[in-house]
């Protein structure tokens, strides 16, 4: 079953997904991290990718659909993944379409995480995120029991360097410009479930695996 979470950055969609991915036994696949992992490494993808990173521009397509997509082909994908991130522009929901269709495989579901923006800008500018295992929490309504310590696995906690004010505003900017026109692009069909993200995290996800059980699409 390959499922797409499409949601504003803050929407809880990297913590859902990681959470879905789990309970229903399928491979978690994130654009950022798939970026920020070559960017620590500085591969060349990488130092080209960080630019637009940092304005909180969105990487171009010639650079991302690949990436993605060989992302997609990993033995752990073979059953099917959780899109986190991706795609976030129509031309990147095409260029994954095809390369389903080749396969004989589709999207079956896109659940839409909806929270307000005022929320999401409060979420972005708390958020600390575990260097090893990715968990995410918020200083003041999801703090660690230790500060700096991640509860999962101990690791260390970090800010990104896109979650300042003003990148965020940008990055909230490119999301509502480029992609939400997907919300559109997938209405048609009836693969599309909105979720309301503005509840507690177990709330989300119950509905969110109740959406992924449920019969059609
Ligand atoms: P995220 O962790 O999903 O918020 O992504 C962090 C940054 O990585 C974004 O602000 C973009 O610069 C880049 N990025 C992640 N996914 C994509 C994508 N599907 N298309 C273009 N850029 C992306």
């Amino acid at each position: 079953m390959f499922v797409i979470l499409l949601g504003a950055p803050g929407s809880g969609k990297g913590t859902q997904a990681s959470l879905l991915a789990q309970q229903a036994g399928l491979a978690h696949i994130a654009s950022g991290d798939l970026f920020r992992e070559a960017v620590q490494r500085g591969t060349p993808l990488g130092r080209q990718a960080r630019e637009y990173m940092e304005r909180g521009e969105l990487v171009p397509d010639r650079i991302t659909v690949p990436l993605v997509m060989e992302r997609l082909e990993a033995p752990d994908a073979v059953r099917g993944a959780i899109l986190d991130g991706f795609p976030r522009t129509v031309e990147q929901a095409r260029a994954l379409d095809e390369a389903l269709n080749d396969k004989g495989r589709r999207i079956e579901r896109v659940l839409y995480l909806k929270v307000p923006r005022e929320e999401l800008l409060s979420r972005l500018s708390g958020r600390w995120i575990c260097r090893a295992c990715q968990a995410t929490y918020h200083e003041v309504t999801y703090p660690p029991r230790r500060a700096g310590v991640c509860d999962r696995c101990g690791g260390e906690l970090y800010q990104r360097a896109d979650d300042r004010r003003e990148t965020v505003e940008r990055r909230l900017e490119v999301y509502f410009e480029q992609t939400l026109p997907l919300i559109d692009y997938y209405r048609g069909r009836s693969v599309l479930r909105e979720i309301n993200g503005n509840q507690p995290i177990p709330s989300v996800a119950e509905e969110l695996l109740a959406a992924i059980r449920q019969d059609g699409g």
